[in-house]
């Protein structure tokens, strides 16, 4: 009789337990056991020849070497591979990237792509670089490649066609229960979600729109650089996160980048990694052409 009872209180606290654990986790948690556990780093703005040609080829290459010690599963990189686009600089890009002895996925930036991206600079971006938007799985996760620059300054056709597949992208992922991670090059705000738009951030509209999109498809992080100093900002439990440049930092934090640990979609960590370099960093005054107002 009191086994009874007991196997019937045990029986009801595991219930009572299940209940309250599915109405506590995140959406996404339902099937999270199909989800499993990897790192990989962030790379930002290698930007060759904003810090010193030589200078972001030398930082770049150590990223590349210190990376490989440490083994992640990949590596992304949030836009603004060259500071100016030219078939010398994306080959130097390309080289050093291949040193990389596991995958590598670029963002596409505003140097890569021009501040106002034409057809013309689009389609040599793609022909030399590849897909400037694109998606895979890995793991269970799904990772989304945006190419921001189609809406900080729309094109004709592109922008319209790029936002549909974002939408698709991560309405796919949601119903796959897969979270997300979205790679971008320029970050959705700075500060606060409200705040009006600079050179910086997107428009205010399209960020709201892509805040309300995020968090109702399961994203769990957004990556970006474009800053050049460090924002760690959290969105409704969304991390977003614009990491250290290799080329320069205007908040005078060191050159680097970031290794993630994702353990579960609820554990999603990140640290910083500095680069050990042996000649003194550039001077970290903010170039006056990348400026928002001078
Ligand atoms: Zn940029």
């Amino acid at each position: 009789m009191i086994d009874k009872q007991l196997n019937r209180r045990t029986l009801l606290a595991i219930i009572i337990v299940g209940v309250t654990g599915a109405l506590n986790a995140p959406s996404f948690a339902g099937k999270s056991s199909e989800t499993k556990p990897f790192t990989f780093a962030q790379l930002c703005d290698t930007q060759l020849g904003f810090g010193g040609y030589e200078h972001d080829i030398n930082s770049f290459k150590q990223a590349v070497k210190q990376i490989n010690a440490f083994k992640p599963d990949f590596v992304v990189i949030c836009g603004d591979l060259v500071h100016i686009p030219s078939d010398k600089s994306f080959t130097d890009f390309k080289k050093i990237k291949d040193g990389l002895t596991m995958p590598c996925y670029c963002a596409a930036g505003n140097h890569d792509v021009g501040n106002k991206p034409t057809p013309a600079s689009l389609k040599r971006y793609r022909k030399v670089i590849g897909k400037d938007y694109y998606s895979f799985e890995h793991r269970g996760y799904t990772f989304v490649f945006t190419n921001t620059q189609l809406w900080k300054a729309p094109v004709k056709d592109e922008s319209e066609k790029h936002n549909a597949w974002v939408i698709q992208k991560l309405k796919e992922a949601k119903k796959k229960h897969s979270p997300v991670f979205v790679v971008a090059h320029y970050p959705l705000y700075v500060k606060k979600p409200e705040e009006k738009e600079l050179y910086y951030n997107l428009p205010l509209d399209k960020r709201k729109e892509l805040l309300t999109l995020y968090e109702e498809c399961g994203v769990v992080a957004v990556l970006a650089g474009h800053t050049h100093r460090t924002i760690i900002n959290s969105y409704k439990g969304i991390q977003l996160v614009n990491g250290e440049a290799t080329s320069k930092n205007f908040d005078n934090r060191p050159l680097g980048f970031r290794l993630w640990n994702v353990a579960s979609p609820t554990a999603v960590k990140h640290e910083f990694i500095p680069l050990k370099l042996k000649e003194a960093e550039p001077d970290a005054k903010p170039d006056a052409s990348l400026a928002p107002n001078g």
